[in-house]
């Protein structure tokens, strides 16, 4: 309550003063007020978590308004929900009074629109901010231990604890959901004896409903032992199981996962296909290892990919032991400059005509940011061409570095057509600027740092293959390297 009171605080001053600079302004204007109202602050903050369920949600405008009563709004997922709307012309602060207690662990957005209007008719702005809730953590009776920990990341030790018995069921209040390193998930506690503590996530201290929901893409493969098995569906709030179905397995077998879930404090796996197909399977340390067949260790070797038309270009493994042969040269080669790129200190570039519209996005999107155009420094490579590269880095630097960082023939992305070489230090700022953004174009790093043992390479900023825009935001939200991705795409 006191970081409250210190917030709105802090906010009157900045009315204040506000208040004066837009007086002097009014005065040189006379009766021309051209600026429209703005917002100078609110509560909570955008994106804010935690937030208290007795909130009442404010914002601060820069000069006197009139608010009807329909301008403001508080919704929960889109829904409306009942406030009365105040606004107190000395402060000019809207205040927000929810008819009911906000719900837990919910996400909710403040809306304000354009008939908020001046005295001269100047309209505010539409727009609106979002901020979560705290968590309502449920309490199984009996004893429950509050844990601290020197830090969240590895190496953590734990400094404190403390211990909670409840005669009944009960619950508390929770900032957030935190994985700590080898412990697993924990509450953030903030009310009663636990507060300052974190308390695990298990079946008997949980957040009723579902949480923690994980999409997986491409699926998982699970693992499916000879046993018994239990099929579930819940409730639409995901509180109650509302239908079981049982499965044998009477040879060792496996499923699809498209997704993972925490379930009143039980991790679930849910099935797509087979006999459990649509239904959440409990994952287990013997049931459901939630891993796909182990990606093949960085070895050398020349087993040809598949699969390797040219048609299937995004869906092609290249990698230290998967190649494409020596005529693999793709018919649709053009000049990268139909991309509006630049070319760098290497001269002309060729790449595949189907990636010309996305790396001409991407180069426009660079633009606008300031960047100026993209220099790329290569793009299709002959299996001849990289053949001369390669013997001439085992010529200079000896086979045992050059394996490190150059391809044999037949092993670079380059030979594909769609993967280019940036300069991303061109100008300050643009490698942070591709990282974040060359994904929404359809463009992938494909040797991204800390990334050696699952890529086979060491890092290559500049180096960005061609996916297409639907398979390479699949790619981001998974969080794997690509050549993870693909491995797991094709078992
Ligand atoms: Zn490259």
């Amino acid at each position: 309550m006191s970081r409250r009171i210190s917030r709105l605080s802090l906010s009157a001053l900045l009315t204040l003063s506000l208040l004066s600079a837009q007086s002097s302004a009014d005065a040189v204007r006379g009766a021309e007020d051209a600026t429209p109202p703005a917002l100078t602050g609110h509560f909570p903050a955008a994106n804010s978590y935690a937030v208290a369920l007795s909130a009442q949600p404010t914002f601060t405008l820069s000069e006197p308004v009139s608010v009807p009563a329909d301008a403001v709004r508080l919704s929960r997922f889109g829904a409306a929900v009942a406030v009365t709307v105040s606004y107190d012309p000395t402060s000019r602060r809207v205040t927000l009074t929810p008819l009911a207690a906000l719900r837990p662990n919910t996400s909710y957005t403040v809306g304000y629109d354009s008939s908020i209007v001046d005295a001269a008719g100047n309209r505010l702005l539409d727009g609106s901010y979002s901020f979560v809730t705290q968590l309502s953590v449920t309490l199984a009776a009996g004893s429950h231990t509050g844990y601290q920990f020197s830090r969240y990341g590895s190496g953590n030790t734990i400094i404190g604890s403390r211990q909670l018995t409840l005669s009944a069921d009960g619950s508390l209040l929770a900032a957030r959901r935190v994985s700590v390193t080898g412990r697993g998930v924990f509450f953030e506690v903030q009310s009663g004896r636990l507060a300052g503590y974190l308390l695990a996530e298990t079946p008997r201290s949980y957040v009723a409903g579902i949480v923690g929901r994980t999409t997986y893409s491409p699926a998982r493969s699970v693992a499916v032992p000879v046993g018994r098995y239990t099929g579930y569906r819940f409730s639409a709030d995901f509180r109650t199981v509302s239908t079981t179905k049982p499965f044998t397995a009477v040879v060792p077998t496996s499923a699809r996962a498209d997704r993972g879930a925490v379930v009143n404090g039980t991790f679930y796996l849910h099935v797509r296909n087979g006999p459990l197909a649509d239904h959440y399977l409990r994952a287990t340390a013997r049931t459901a290892a939630r891993d796909n067949p182990p990606l093949p260790a960085c070895k050398v070797g020349d087993v040809l990919t598949s699969p390797r038309r040219y048609a299937d270009t995004a869906a092609t493994l290249l990698d230290l032991w998967h190649l494409i042969p020596r005529s693999y040269s793709p018919p649709d080669l053009v000049p990268g400059a139909n991309a509006g790129i630049r070319y760098g200190v290497y001269g002309k570039v060729r790449l595949r005509r189907l990636i010309v519209p996305d790396l001409r996005a991407l180069n426009n999107a660079a633009r606008a940011a300031g960047f100026g155009s993209l220099i790329v420094n290569s793009a299709y490579r002959s299996y001849a061409t990289q053949a001369s590269w390669w013997m001439n880095r085992v010529r200079i630097d000896g086979y045992a570095v050059a394996i490190k960082y150059t391809n044999r023939p037949g092993h670079s992305e380059h030979q594909l057509g769609t993967t280019l070489d940036i300069n991303v230090y061109a100008r300050r700022g643009l490698n942070a600027w591709m990282a974040a953004n060359a994904w929404k174009f359809g463009f992938i790093k494909s040797y991204p740092a800390n990334s050696r043992a699952t890529t086979c390479y060491g890092a290559e900023n500049w180096h960005y293959r061609w996916f297409g825009r639907s398979v390479a935001s699949h790619i981001h939200q998974s969080r794997i390297v690509s050549r993870e991705w693909l491995w797991f795409a094709r078992h």
